[in-house]
C-alpha cells in the first residue's frame, strides 16, 4: 500500500527526516508518535505527497503501487484527490458553507455530479451519527462535531488512505475516544488505512503499527 525507502527531508541543510524504510499495509491504523519537533508532521506530509522529500537517487515512495516520484504535478494532484484523504487538527471547515457543502467540496473539485454527492455525503453523515447537522453552519456546532464533519469530508472521495495530523489533539477525552473508535470502524467496514500523528497513548497502544520518531529517525521497537 505504501512503501518508502530512504526518505530524507532537509530544511536549510538541516536534516529533519531520515527514514531508511517504511512499509504500511492495507487496512492498518498506523500511529506516528514522538516528541515535539521529531519530524512527525513532516513524515505525514511526505507520505501524504503534500511535501516532496529531498531528491536523491536511492529515495523511493510508492503508494498503491504507483511511483510518486514519476508523476507530473498535475497527475499527482489528481491521484491525491482520488486516493488520499486528509484530516487536520483544526478541521479547517469553511464558515461560508454549511456542513454538507463543506463535505462535498473535495469532490466538486474532482468534477463529480452534485446531486450524487449530496446523497453520498448524507450517507456518510448517517454513519458518523451527525446527519441532523447537515444544514448547520460549522460556526454553530461543537468541536467534536466539527471534527466528525472533517472526517466526513476526508471520506467523500472514498480514499484508500487517510492522513490525520493530531485529529483528536483539540478534543476532550470522551470525544477523542469516540473519534478513534470511528477510525477503527471505518477500517473494519471499508478497509481504509489511517496514518495518524498523535500524542494520544490510548490510540497508539491499540494501533496496528506505531512509527516512533526521534530526531527524524524511526526508533526500533
Ligand atoms: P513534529 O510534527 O514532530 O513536531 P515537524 O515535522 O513539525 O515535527 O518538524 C520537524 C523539524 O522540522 C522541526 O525542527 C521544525 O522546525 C522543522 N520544520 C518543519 N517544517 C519546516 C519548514 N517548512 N521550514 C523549516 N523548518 C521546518
Amino acid at each position: 500500500m505504501i512503501e518508502a525507502e530512504k526518505l530524507k527531508k532537509s530544511y536549510n541543510e538541516n536534516v529533519v527526516l531520515d527514514i531508511s524504510s517504511i512499509k504500511i499495509r492495507e487496512s492498518q491504523i498506523v500511529s506516528i508518535c514522538g516528541p515535539s519537533g521529531a519530524g512527525k508532521t513532516t513524515l505525514l506530509s511526505v507520505l501524504g505527497t503534500l511535501v516532496k522529500a529531498d531528491n536523491h537517487k536511492e529515495q523511493s515512495l510508492k503508494i498503491l503501487n504507483q511511483d510518486i516520484n514519476k508523476m507530473s504535478l498535475n497527475h499527482l494532484a489528481k491521484f491525491r484527490n482520488k486516493h488520499l484523504g486528509f484530516i487536520f487538527q483544526f478541521h479547517e471547515l469553511l464558515d461560508e458553507f454549511n456542513v454538507i457543502e463543506n463535505i462535498i467540496i473535495p469532490s466538486l473539485i474532482a468534477n463529480k455530479e452534485k446531486k450524487m454527492l449530496l446523497k453520498k455525503a448524507t450517507e456518510i453523515l448517517k454513519i458518523l451519527n451527525i446527519v441532523d447537522l447537515k444544514f448547520n453552519n460549522p460556526k454553530n456546532i461543537s468541536g467534536g462535531e466539527k471534527q466528525r464533519v472533517a472526517v466526513a469530508r476526508s471520506l467523500i472521495n472514498s480514499p484508500s488512505i487517510i492522513f490525520a495530523d493530531e485529529p483528536s489533539g483539540n478534543l476532550d477525552a470522551k470525544n477523542a475516544d469516540e473519534l478513534h473508535k470511528l477510525f477503527f470502524r471505518l477500517r473494519d467496514e471499508f478497509g481504509q488505512t489511517f496514518i495518524i500523528v498523535t500524542h494520544n497513548e490510548k490510540l497508539s497502544k491499540i494501533s496496528d503499527k506505531v512509527l516512533k520518531l526521534v530526531d527524524g529517525k524511526i526508533q526500533a521497537g
